[in-house]
């Protein structure tokens, strides 16, 4: 082992392996805590060519390889298990981003670079990275491309995927596999870049990508709308989809207890509306067009007046209750605090059943309503946790029995993720909606994914991955 270590140390230098026990802990344990493994070193690269040699090496030597980013992935994938044979490998050094390519509204990164720090790069250009989420502070490219991660935006962009047009990875055993082009048509054989994107590092190491930009919105109109039911949710969505020709950028779900439960985290912060509803939205639109960001006759951009047709449209129909407009950016910033504080309510409850799933959309009404029928006899008492990205079908479902301080049964677990993960089926949906499979879907994966498509996976993983020394444990059952 002491070996091994020293021919990383030959490769990255001294202090970019890390072997003890303090320097290790925040790369052995996830974002939760409470998934903790442990690794032997963890070993951090300058460059593609230092993770080619450090995957060579750990060929040689059958040493398991953990790929991680910002760590902040959900599904446990970054986590080593308790083979001590395992490297964390970081990418956190491998943060450079080239020249933004304005022509082309593309630009060039290494895996290594935090999620923000691209927003901050490219918004100089007025672009636009647009995968938007809680962790951007911390995750990284490598991190999303890894788990081809959702979040708010999805309705207008598309997942990470639609927007990685180049990838270059290197392959268990060390080979570099270059597939970096800015090309939006490339029909030269098996779509290798696809496969990569969201393997969740059991393929191979992501290095560097190229990423479509999009422009900038120069105008924005967001509200925060009360309405009395999902159904009548999407029927708003529809209408501001068609008055804006889709210039949604983000149609999220909030129902009153998540409302209540900021109120209580935050008591400086006013909520907007009179009261929370029992269906709260949080929707933006935003202007690409200059026609769309020019001022209209009351002096405020056309997006906003757009967005005002639609909620007075649904407050007629009686299915608009309320709505507050924001006027300025803080106003802006405060209603996205509401959403973005998902992470903070949930875990203010103490632990959950935690679910990601995605229905069909006009199903999500339908899953909320038989996922409580469902549970009733499971478990008496319960209450829940809810976040959705409504309008793409993603909803985030905490299940919280009653004495859920103290920890929760093993077999409850079980018994809760087998009656919503059928529920789910039923539904025509998915069980990991965002997050991925990491270690902690992986019994899923066993029960629901289709058997054949199972076997595939095995022979793809098998051929690429011999040794099976890429991420083992995460993703394959
Ligand atoms: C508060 C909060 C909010 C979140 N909201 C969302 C959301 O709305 N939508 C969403 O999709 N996710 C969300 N997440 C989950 C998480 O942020 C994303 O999955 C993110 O993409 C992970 O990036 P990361 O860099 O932290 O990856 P990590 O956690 O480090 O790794 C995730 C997986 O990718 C692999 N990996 C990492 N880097 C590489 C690489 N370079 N090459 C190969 N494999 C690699 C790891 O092995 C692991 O399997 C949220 C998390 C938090 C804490």
């Amino acid at each position: 082992m002491t070996d091994l270590i020293s021919a990383l140390r030959d490769i990255c230098g001294e202090k970019h392996v890390l072997s003890g026990d303090d320097e290790r802990a925040g790369f052995d344990t996830d974002v939760f805590g409470d998934k903790i493994g442990k690794s032997l070193a963890v070993v951090r690269p300058a460059s593609t060519a230092e993770v080619a040699q450090i995957l060579e090496l750990a060929d040689a030597t059958n040493t398991p390889v953990v790929p991680q980013g910002g760590n902040t992935g959900l599904a446990g994938g970054a986590t080593p298990t308790t083979d001590e044979r395992q490297i964390v490998l970081s990418l956190a050094r491998m943060n450079a981003i080239d020249d933004v390519n304005v022509e082309t509204r593309t630009v060039t990164v290494e895996a290594g670079v935090i999620l923000q720090n691209l927003h901050d790069a490219v918004a100089k250009h007025d672009l636009i990275f647009p995968l938007v989420f809680g962790a951007r502070g911390s995750c990284m490219i490598g991190g999303n491309i890894s788990t081809n991660a959702g979040g708010s935006n999805v309705l207008r962009y598309g997942n990470t995927r639609a927007l990685v047009l180049g990838l270059e990875v290197v392959l268990p055993g060390g080979r570099i596999m270059n597939l970096m082009n800015a090309l939006y048509k490339n029909n030269t054989g098996y779509a290798l870049k696809d496969l990569i994107i969201g393997a969740e590092g059991t393929l191979g190491v992501v290095t560097r990508a190229v990423l479509q930009l999009h422009p900038a919105p120069t105008a924005r109109a967001t509200a925060l709308v009360s309405v009395s039911s999902l159904s009548a949710a999407l029927r708003l969505l529809r209408r501001l989809q068609d008055t804006s020709g889709g210039a949604v950028e983000a149609f999220e779900y909030m129902p009153e207890n998540h409302i209540t439960g900021y109120q209580s985290l935050n008591r400086d912060r006013a909520f907007p509306l009179e009261t929370p509803g029992k269906v709260n939205i949080l929707t933006e639109l935003g202007a690409t067009s200059k026609l769309l960001a020019s001022p209209g006759e009351d002096g405020r951009p056309l997006i906003e007046g757009l967005l005002e047709e639609a909620l007075s449209d649904g407050f007629e129909a009686s299915e608009v209750l309320d709505a507050a407009i924001a006027q300025n950016d803080s106003q802006r910033e405060a209603f996205w605090h509401i959403r973005e504080s998902a992470y903070e309510v949930a875990t203010a409850q103490g632990p959950a059943i935690d679910f990601d799933v995605s229905v069909p959309l006009d199903q999500v009404e339908c899953f909320l309503d038989r996922a409580r029928e469902t549970l009733a006899p499971i478990v008496p008492g319960m209450r829940s946790t809810i976040v959705s990205h409504l309008g793409d079908g993603n909803i985030h479902y905490g299940v919280l029995p009653q004495d859920n301080l103290g920890g929760i049964d093993p077999a409850l677990k079980t018994r809760v993720m087998e009656a919503i993960e059928d529920l789910v089926t039923d539904l025509n949906g998915s069980f990991s909606a965002e997050h991925g499979i990491g270690s902690s879907k992986r019994p899923s994966m066993a029960r629901q994914k289709d058997p054949v498509a199972l076997a595939a996976m095995h022979k793809i993983k098998a051929a690429l991955d011999p040794k099976g020394i890429m991420n083992p444990g995460k993703v394959l059952p």
